[in-house]
């Protein structure tokens, strides 16, 4: 059984489609997918209507991906299984559309500064009615000629201490927490090595994002190293969490995973779709 619990389509920054995604996850094998994009669960809506769900042999789980700050680190948090049409969820989905459009201006008027200009116009272009962020600046960057890949735009004006990397307009982790539970989901906190803090830090996020009612973390996130798929899952333990396992797959890349997990290396650890799973195995008694 292949599963899939963070995915990105053109809803925020993925190549594929809605419907295009899954496909590919149906070619592959999945068996439940959610669709994770950024702050935004239009894309979650679109692969709801394509025709691509019709066969019934894929489970598509309701997601999405929501940008906050927890002590000047923007971390991500992964709601999964909510209802899209809560009221609390609405209400902070379009606050974050709007933190994001106001932060790409922002981000906009720094690259200026550093001489690139056009920056905005050109993000706003390659983003069209997906969600921006910082890929969209990256996109258009490489169309300009500024830099010869994405990877170096981050490295150079956008990642993390970069002019581009502001933080600023994002809600902070209880609140985004708040809103996921509220809308009856699963707050899980999404790939916690990539912030790089230290092991003390790493626990106090982890604890505060317990605390504040999150319920698991991701212990697979893409590519990773067997070391880090053991740290997560002590954290786990330690922080008596469940876990959630994605590819966080935004295109076909070598470097990238593609989409579906398999569910391993548990040791005893619950899993978020058991949350869902199991009223179908009681029925089936
Ligand atoms: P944003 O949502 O605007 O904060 O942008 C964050 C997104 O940028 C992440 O979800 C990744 O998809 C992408 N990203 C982050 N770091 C890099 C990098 N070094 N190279 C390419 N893409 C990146
Ligand atoms: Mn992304
Ligand atoms: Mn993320
Ligand atoms: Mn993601």
């Amino acid at each position: 059984m292949l599963v899939d619990f963070h995915t990105h389509t053109t809803a925020s920054d993925g190549a594929l489609s809605p419907a295009d995604l899954v496909q590919r996850a149906l070619v592959r094998g999945v068996s439940q997918l959610a669709i994770t994009d950024h702050d935004t669960v239009a894309g979650y809506r679109a692969a709801v209507a394509s025709r691509a769900l019709a066969s019934g042999e894929l489970h598509l789980v309701p997601g999405v991906e929501l940008s906050c700050q927890w002590s000047g680190v923007n971390v991500h948090v992964v709601g999964l299984n909510l209802d899209v049409d809560h009221p609390v969820l609405a209400a902070g989905l379009s606050r974050q559309a709007e933190a994001r459009q106001e932060r790409a201006a922002v981000i906009a008027r720094r690259l200026e500064k550093l001489g690139l200009s056009g920056a905005l116009e050109g993000a706003r272009a390659a983003a069209g009615d997906s969600q921006i962020g910082r890929p969209h600046f990256a996109a258009w960057m490489v169309a300009q000629g500024h830099v010869a890949e994405p990877s170096v735009a981050f490295d150079r004006y956008l990642g993390r201490g970069k002019p581009g990397d502001v933080k600023a307009f994002w809600p902070v982790l209880e609140e985004v927490v708040g809103w996921i539970v509220a809308a009856g989901g699963v707050a899980v906190l999404a790939h916690p090595l990539k912030y790089r803090l230290t092991r003390t830090r790493l626990e106090r996020l982890t604890a505060d994002f317990r605390a504040a009612g999150g319920a698991a973390v991701e212990v697979l996130s893409g590519r990773q190293l067997p070391n880090e798929g053991r740290e997560l899952r002590e954290l786990a333990r330690r922080q008596q969490l469940a876990v959630s396992l994605g590819s966080d797959f935004h295109q076909e890349q070598s470097w990238a995973a593609d989409l579906g997990v398999e569910p391993r290396h548990l040791e005893g650890l619950r899993g978020v779709w058991e949350r869902w799973q199991a009223p179908e195995q009681e029925s089936c008694t």
